[in-house]
């Protein structure tokens, strides 16, 4: 691809996003509007759309087993350890985020998918299949993908939410190696692109974070700084009180930490999971918690609802200072 024609595509979509936020003055989060909807800052709903949140207090990921032909399972699985960290470590004031996060190990699945109770999800013996919020590598075919994939994206994150009240259901996030090439070193050489600075900006998108139009040196920034390529590994003031904003610290120690998405855990993506006579019951959450089964049973009432997704793109681009 032509690196000019990325530069100018991405500082035009950044001018279209201060432009078209010209009262904002601190972050933005990701709404069930997802074209043009306001800038949420707070819980309150702006017409129709709402601001997105994970509703429990722990979220599981798991990340794509075959990984990359330049990063390894390893590297990647550190990397989205120590972002998600990032985040909710993030000082609040009171405390932490309240939201934990496990890493549940590999899965098979590549898929971006929602599986629930909706028109579209094969059922499988009156269950809806498990999902798994993956993180996955796309070393071909970026562009092949279609949809929201273009060629000036370092990654993609879509967010599975209920439409009507902004829960986020799911998340997964693609890192587009196809076209871009990742070090994962303390620094970075050029013209690398750093993944701890493009996964820590994804995982802001997971937990709910839209772009922010503050500060080119805020992690949810839109482009992606070449002159400053690990700028996004810690976060600014603006993230910070974006985080702290969704999710107001909270006691959380005593209450178990349940990882499992929506209607449980699943590695393997709906088309590939079967029911099995034998099949053992989904363990409990905890620390520590990184069971795999074949399929996952419901792990609440049955989701009337059907699932949007909102998809965000992490842009590359020249020099955003
Ligand atoms: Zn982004």
């Amino acid at each position: 691809m032509s690196i000019n024609a990325g530069r100018s595509l991405c500082a035009a979509l950044a001018l279209a996003v201060l432009a078209g936020a010209p009262e904002a003055s601190a972050y933005c989060r990701s709404t069930t509007c997802t074209q043009n909807g306001p800038c949420l800052e707070g819980d309150q709903p702006i017409g129709d759309c709402k601001p997105l949140r994970w509703p429990g207090d722990c979220i599981g990921f798991a990340v794509q087993e075959d990984a990359s032909d330049e990063v390894t399972y390893k590297q990647i699985s550190d990397a989205l350890d120590t972002a998600f960290r990032t985040w909710t470590e993030a000082p609040c004031g009171a405390g932490t985020p309240g939201i934990r996060v496990q890493n549940l190990g590999p899965a098979s699945c590549d898929k971006v998918e929602m599986n629930v109770r909706d028109k579209k999800t094969r059922i499988v013996d009156g269950l809806v299949p498990g999902n798994v919020n993956v993180i996955t590598f796309r070393d071909m075919g970026w562009l092949a993908l279609g949809g929201r994939h273009e060629a000036d994206q370092l990654a993609l994150t879509t967010v599975h939410f209920d439409p009507k009240t902004g829960d986020i259901w799911g998340a997964d996030m693609e890192i587009n190696t196809d076209l871009y090439d990742y070090s994962t070193e303390e620094t970075v050489p050029a013209p690398k692109n750093d993944l701890h600075s493009v996964v820590t900006h994804e995982v802001g998108h997971f937990l709910g974070l839209d772009h922010t139009p503050v500060s080119p040196e805020a992690t949810m920034f839109a482009t992606y700084d070449w002159n400053d390529p690990m700028a996004f590994r810690t976060l600014h003031a603006d993230d910070i009180a974006g985080i702290c904003q969704i999710y107001p610290p909270r006691d959380l120690s005593t209450s178990a930490c349940n990882p499992l998405p929506r209607y449980g855990f699943a590695p393997d993506c709906a088309a590939d999971q079967r029911v099995r006579c034998s099949a053992a019951p989904l363990a409990g959450g905890g620390p520590g918690w990184g069971g795999r089964t074949g399929w996952g049973a419901p792990l609440a009432a049955v989701a009337a609802l059907g699932a949007a997704a909102a998809r965000r793109a992490r842009r590359r681009g020249g020099s955003g200072r």
